[in-house]
């Protein structure tokens, strides 16, 4: 069986129809809230300069609109805000061979915690997203597998805020990972994923093309 990407795994997490559906999503394009957060992200740790960043993201998207211009401005004032670490090597590649999971970490650290992943959504209030822990579990795995290093601690670099969070992972972000990653793997052998009333349907990007229909996804534990 091919490897998982530790996004798909966090995605199955999420919502394991989801998953399954995404599976048939062939998605080579990239969005332009990636472009944004990633070209900040390579700069965090210097001084922020709004001007030559924008220019390497025009470079890089020549067809990038005006409202992601008003956005760009607006996450780089808050980054402006905050103090970074600086990174010493950005889009490390690790992978679990023992789980058949695979990552790119945006960026790392010498010491601890050597583990800084880049995200786009705005900071959740307090804390960081379940996702998010589950996403830090499967890297902190992945790190010590590939890199030999102790990487229980992540940082998620929040850029719409411009703010920053550890995640300590604990044996629980671990389990869920581990569920995560069963479940996606008996789907790509076949079974066929179902809905419950728990999932996050309402906020789903994916609501239009979602069968309707009461499921359980016992049979997949
Ligand atoms: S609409 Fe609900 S069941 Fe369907 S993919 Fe989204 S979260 Fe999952």
């Amino acid at each position: 069986m091919k490897s998982l990407s530790i996004s798909s795994v966090v995605s199955c997490h999420i919502c394991p129809v989801r998953f399954m559906l995404e599976q048939n999503i062939k998605n080579n394009c990239e969005s332009e809230n990636y472009t944004l957060a990633k070209q900040i992200s390579y700069h965090l740790g210097e001084e922020l300069m709004p001007g030559e960043i924008w220019d390497e993201i025009m470079l890089i998207n020549p067809k990038i609109s005006s409202e992601s211009n008003e956005l760009f401005n607006s996450w780089i004032r808050k980054c402006i805000l905050s103090s970074w670490p600086r990174a010493s090597q950005n889009d490390i590649r690790v992978s679990s061979e023992k789980l058949g999971i695979y990552g790119t970490i945006d960026r790392f650290f010498d010491s601890k915690p050597h583990i800084g992943l880049t995200r786009l959504s705005p900071a959740p209030e307090n804390g960081v997203y379940k996702a998010d822990r589950v996403r830090s579990a499967c890297y902190s795995l992945c790190a010590k597998e590939s890199l030999k290093i102790d990487a229980d601690e992540v940082i998620l670099e929040y850029i719409p805020s411009g703010i920053s969070r550890i995640c300590t992972v604990s044996p629980r972000d671990r389990r869920d990972a581990l569920s995560a990653i069963r479940i996606a793997k008996k789907i790509i052998s076949g079974k066929t994923p179902v809905k419950n009333k728990n999932l996050p349907c309402e906020n789903c990007y994916l609501k239009d093309k979602c069968s309707k229909g009461p499921v359980k996804l016992s049979e997949l534990l």
